[in-house]
């Protein structure tokens, strides 16, 4: 048989070891608050695990009391910093008032009304708190993204949860058990699912950090920063996953939107008129695509917009609503009222060639700016499925 006080102190080390690496992903990840937090969680689980082992050779004071304490107060400080880390709002008198409350009841159960049985049982209710706050934060539908590795958490929650209740059910089945460490069966996996918790924990947050610095950096590399469309890197890099149906020969098509006079906007009112009215236009046009469509700024005041699975007509018609809505917009700058209006040159997607269906596209938006700006062309599909080059008699407005 395992010598448990041997287990419960080998525990408290690597719960110090956890806080360590903690530390280290903090000097990396300078950046998540919520790391510093999940250190310090680290180390008063570590203490409070070591005074727990240490029950035959300090007073029960430390022992239980301070030492379980410690144990819970490390727990919630996991779920406060778990919560930071994933944005949501935490109640600090929570995180506080529960290890206190839960160190009075040590308290009473060890020095007024000793009983070994109803501490396991608080112990064990108790410290499912954070762990359900935790799962209930992980678990929130928000995170696209970082669903996997936060399910991976908050399973080690769940397990941790369910062998909590397990041991309690059984203490309040068999209060006999006079002693930590005499439990048998049930103590045994209670010990080894503490391990777990030093050992899955830490890997799981280091995992959340990292993949959300991947997660940024991808966004970084595929963002237009001033409008928060793709740029025109992620938009060819993503136009054959968001258009699955082109191998088929479903349609799609291609928007070139192009905001009119623009230069005007910058040289009457400054550089900043000229962002705010971009940033204004991408505003506009967004709330009328569907998730599969990519929107892009391919650079200066010109936009691209795919549609997939949608015909030439229907992507006039699209155009049309996109143009008359940023027609419709209010752009306001410093106080100034500004009239904002877009030229849009339309193209079919045909066989995934994408460069052919963008110069199509662009000639027809040339057209739409010799017509007097302001209007939707739709380039000839037949031949734009040639991909030959257009004159003005391939395009209609
Ligand atoms: P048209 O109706 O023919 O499209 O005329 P336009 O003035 O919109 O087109 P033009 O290509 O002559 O001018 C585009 C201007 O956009 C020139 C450039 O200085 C400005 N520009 C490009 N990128 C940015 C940007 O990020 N911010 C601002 N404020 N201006 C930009
Ligand atoms: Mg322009
Ligand atoms: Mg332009």
């Amino acid at each position: 048989m395992l010598d448990l006080s041997t287990v419960v102190l080998m525990i408290g080390i690597t719960a110090i070891f956890a806080m360590v690496a903690m530390l280290y992903v903090w000097r990396v990840h300078h950046r998540e608050v919520a790391v510093r937090y999940w250190a310090l969680a680290f180390l008063g689980l570590g203490l409070g695990v070591i005074l727990v082992g240490l029950r035959a050779r300090l007073p029960d004071l430390i022992t239980i009391v301070v030492g379980n304490g410690l144990i819970i107060s490390g727990l919630m400080l996991m779920y406060a910093a778990t919560a930071i880390f994933v944005g949501r709002r935490i109640s600090w008198t929570v995180v506080v008032v529960v290890p206190l409350a839960a160190s009075a009841g040590f308290a009473y159960w060890s020095m007024v009304a000793p009983s070994f049985a109803a501490r396991v049982v608080l112990f064990s209710l108790v410290a499912c708190v954070p762990w359900m706050l935790m799962m209930r934060a992980l678990l929130a539908d928000s995170h696209a993204g970082q669903r996997f590795v936060y399910r991976f958490v908050a399973a080690v929650c769940g397990v941790c949860i369910l062998v909590a209740v397990t041991r309690a059910v059984a203490t309040v089945l068999n209060p006999d058990i006079a002693r930590l460490f005499d439990g048998g069966r049930i103590e045994a996996i209670w010990f080894v699912t503490a391990h777990a918790i030093v050992f899955f924990m830490p890997f799981g947050f280091l995992l959340m950090t990292s993949q959300r610095l991947e997660l940024r950096l991808e966004r970084l590399a595929s963002e237009d920063l001033l409008t928060g469309t793709l740029n025109r890197r992620a938009f060819l890099s993503r136009a054959w996953e968001a258009n699955p149906g082109w191998e088929r020969g479903e349609p799609a098509a291609v928007l070139v939107l192009d905001i009119d006079d623009f230069k005007l906007f910058n040289d009457q009112h400054g550089h900043d008129a000229g962002d705010a009215v971009l940033q204004r236009f991408a505003q506009t046009v967004k709330p009328h695509l569907r998730n599969d469509d990519l929107f892009a700024r391919a650079g200066g005041e010109e936009f691209w917009l795919l549609l997939p699975g949608v015909g030439l007509g229907a992507a006039k018609e699209i155009g049309e609503r996109l143009r008359a809505a940023v027609e419709a917009a209010e752009v306001v700058y410093d106080g100034k009222p500004m009239r904002v209006t877009v030229s849009v040159g339309v193209a079919g997607l045909m066989h995934g060639n994408m460069s052919g269906a963008i110069t199509h596209a662009d000639r027809a938006l040339y057209v739409a700016k010799a017509q007097g700006r302001n209007r939707v062309v739709v380039s000839d599909e037949r031949v734009a499925a040639a991909a030959a080059p257009v004159d003005g008699d391939g395009l209609h407005g």
